[in-house]
């Protein structure tokens, strides 16, 4: 069985992902191959504390290392400046100091807390990641963005922080539901049509492995999605210009996400491929790429049983709300909406001069 490992190259931050099918057994070593720690504390949300706390507890007291932990509720609520509060609490209630380590164990919820956490706690503290849903692995445990949500949206308070090392273990997912999986895909699928066509053509004949969470397909798709985000995070860690490539499919698909105020009714990853649909047909009226591409796009998400449409999710807007949902985003520039476009499978590029009266027209009939 491959194991895979890659190192992401940030500045004087780089730091080593691990691809595993059981990494919880070995995080002593790699714990120790890290750092010497005065102190570790495993923060952890109450889902994944009831499935998979107990292993790495295990693993912990094998090997006699000392620990605390400290669990929140789980899902996006958590990322609160309540919940901010209460876990710095608990964590300084320890008397720790700067040699302490945090340990993220769960989704991007806890990855993003804990790591905003680690970096204002004395003015930062170490954290590691061991993310424990696809999304997680794939996605939110590279790149070093952290953050809560406000009143005013999601992820508006953050920083950048990386951590030591990401731990990824394919056995952990398998607790998860389908939905969640595919979610977790979606954010794959969206690097290869970023970046790497070659990676396409593989998840055509892969993904229902991968899917299936079968391990050498699984770690693959892992490894090649951090690949191609560190490789962009690299360029571009605080998101200046390319790092904005990585949002393909996100500017239509937070639109949908904020419709349904976060709710579940549809999860991120499935917005976002409603969204790429919608950025290729985008891409397809201005004429940056031909409609083949659309065609094997919507052929690879019918392969694998994967919701493409709005209507799949009962879930209808009207296009004046969608466009103003649209245009409050963080990352838009000199009130320009920033589009991530196709030219082709595996190269995107970003758009940020479209023509209000084409892009009203555009969503009006897409939303018809
Ligand atoms: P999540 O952390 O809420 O996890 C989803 C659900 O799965 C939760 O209920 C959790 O308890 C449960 N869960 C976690 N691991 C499990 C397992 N192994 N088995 C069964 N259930 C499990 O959400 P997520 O989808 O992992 O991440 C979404 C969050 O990540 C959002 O808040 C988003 O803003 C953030 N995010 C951050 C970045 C970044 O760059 N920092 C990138 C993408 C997403
Ligand atoms: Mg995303």
């Amino acid at each position: 069985m491959t194991n895979h490992f890659l190192e992401v190259k940030i500045q004087d931050h780089s730091y080593p992902i691990f691809i595993k099918e059981n990494a919880v057994e070995q995080i002593n070593d790699i714990i120790d191959g890290i750092g010497n720690f005065s102190n570790i504390v495993i923060i952890t949300d109450d889902l994944v504390a009831r499935l998979h706390l107990s292993q790495l507890e295990e693993s912990f007291k094998k090997f006699k290392r000392k620990y605390h932990k400290v669990i929140l509720p789980n899902g996006e609520k958590s990322k609160s400046f309540y919940q901010l509060e209460n876990l710095m609490n608990s964590i300084l209630s320890l008397k720790v100091n700067r040699q302490c380590l945090l340990i993220a164990f769960g989704g991007g919820v806890i990855g993003d807390i804990v790591g905003l956490a680690s970096s204002i706690i004395l003015r930062g503290l170490p954290y590691i990641q061991i993310p424990t849903t696809l999304l997680s692995q794939v996605d939110s445990s590279v790149g070093g963005k952290t953050g809560i949500n406000t009143k005013h949206g999601k992820n508006l308070i953050g920083t950048f922080k990386q951590p030591l090392a990401v731990i990824s273990s394919i056995n952990i997912l398998k607790t998860l539901n389908q939905r969640e999986i595919n979610s977790g895909y979606a954010e794959i699928v969206k690097s290869a049509l970023i970046k790497d066509k070659k990676f396409f053509y593989w998840l055509n004949e892969n993904a229902t492995k991968l899917l299936n969470l079968e391990y050498d397909e699984c770690s693959f798709a892992i490894k090649k999605s951090c690949e191609i985000k560190s490789q962009i995070v690299a360029v571009d860690e605080k998101e200046a210009g390319l790092r904005a490539l990585l949002n393909l499919g996100h500017t239509f698909g937070h639109a949908i996400e904020s419709f349904v105020n976060y709710s579940g009714k549809i999860k991120h990853g499935e917005a976002v491929l409603i969204g790429i649909v919608m950025a290729i047909k985008l891409s397809i009226k201005l004429n940056f790429c031909n409609s083949e591409i659309l065609r094997e796009f919507e052929n690879h998400l019918k392969l694998l049983n994967l919701n493409n449409s709005l209507e799949d999710f009962n879930i209808s807007i009207n296009p004046k709300i969608f466009l103003e949902l649209m245009s409050y985003d963080k990352k838009i520039k000199n009130n320009k909406i920033n589009f991530i476009l196709l030219k082709d499978i595996g190269d995107a590029f970003i758009y940020n001069s479209i023509d209000k009266e084409f892009l009203q027209n555009f969503i009006k009939k897409e939303l018809s």
